[in-house]
């Protein structure tokens, strides 16, 4: 019936296969952000997810689904955000060991956070060439599993159930803001909420210097930009995957962007507000509504808050030198 990566069933499928594993997050809402948007917000909270973002979602979901001869060897990661540290907990709750490939620059806190969470770090000179060869060998001499952040139907399926909640909660939307990097919670959001919420519009929300994925939307195919300078870490993909990208000229109704400054004036309004802490691009879809970027007059609008993870030194440094 559809040629698409995935479909709503598997997204089924992955909600069990993760219970247990990831978090059911709250959805919390707030007077104050409706009136300052002018619409009814849903705010879907995967800054409490464990790891701190929804990224455990798919992870959990992929290892599950290790063919049994493939387990032993276990699975290879590269990436030093939120993938990382799902990757190296889904892992190790599931009894498979992990490999994460960083750069050897990455913040020492992620680098110990991988590790805290079972995963073996292997460091590589991001300034001597790219993480894959480095992972591809690991893959190559022990025959572990590679596992993408974005590109991959088990990571897409599992993402998506963080929206599968959500309207199950809440129930149906007129539109949903999702966070956007290589498209993996956009794609699994957009096949959920069509079977959940037929109707509602799903729009994904990218920087505004790193707008490939709108480029591609608009341009009808895969656009590759340089790595782009942006505070949102999460989002700094140079282009969107060749699964995630079908299903979001299917089912995606447009990507918009948000700046910087936007950003931080929303990691702002969820600290002094509703005192919770938002990573600046879980921050993404809350920037568009909060700011009235565009037309959600009245409306049913879930946020999906992507992560919390963000340094409490940078927090307050981006926050402060804002106010
Ligand atoms: C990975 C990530 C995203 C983007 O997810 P994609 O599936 O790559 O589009 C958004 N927000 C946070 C916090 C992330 O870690």
């Amino acid at each position: 019936m559809t040629d698409l990566a995935i479909s709503y069933t598997d997204v089924v499928a992955a909600a069990d296969r993760i219970t247990g594993i990831a978090n059911r997050t709250p959805v919390m809402t707030s007077t104050t952000a409706d009136a300052q948007s002018g619409a009814r917000l849903f705010f879907k909270c995967e800054n409490f997810q464990r790891t701190g973002a929804f990224k455990i979602r798919g992870a959990a979901n992929a290892i599950a689904q290790l063919p049994a001869d493939r387990r032993a060897a276990g699975v290879v990661a590269f990436s030093s955000g939120n993938h990382a540290q799902a990757i190296a907990l889904a892992a190790r709750l599931q009894g498979v060991a992990s490999v994460i490939v960083m750069p050897q620059d990455a913040p020492a806190s992620k680098i110990a956070a991988t590790r805290a969470y079972g995963g073996e770090v292997v460091l590589y000179d991001r300034y001597a060439g790219p993480a894959d060869p480095v992972a591809n060998r690991l893959v190559e001499e022990r025959g572990a599993t590679l596992l993408p952040p974005f590109d991959h139907p088990h990571i897409m399926a599992g993402q998506g159930t963080a929206v599968k909640e959500l309207i199950e909660e809440v129930g149906p939307l007129d539109v949903i803001l999702i966070p956007t990097s290589g498209g993996g919670l956009l794609s699994g959001a957009a096949v959920t909420a069509q079977a959940l919420s037929p109707g509602c519009r799903v729009i994904g929300v990218e920087p505004e210097a790193g707008n490939d994925a709108q480029q591609s939307l608009r341009s009808g195919r895969i656009v590759r930009i340089d790595a782009p300078r942006t505070i949102a870490d999460g989002a700094q993909s140079r282009c969107v995957g060749q699964l995630t990208f079908p299903v979001m000229q299917r089912l995606v109704s447009d990507i918009v962007t948000a700046t910087d400054a936007e950003l931080v004036e929303t990691m702002g309004f969820f600290a002094r507000t509703m005192k919770i802490l938002v990573e600046p691009t879980g921050c993404l879809g809350a920037a568009i509504a909060l700011g009235r970027k565009i037309d959600l007059a009245g409306q049913r609008v879930g946020v999906v808050l992507t992560g919390g993870n963000v340094d409490l030194s940078r927090f307050a440094t981006l926050v402060h030198a804002a106010a």
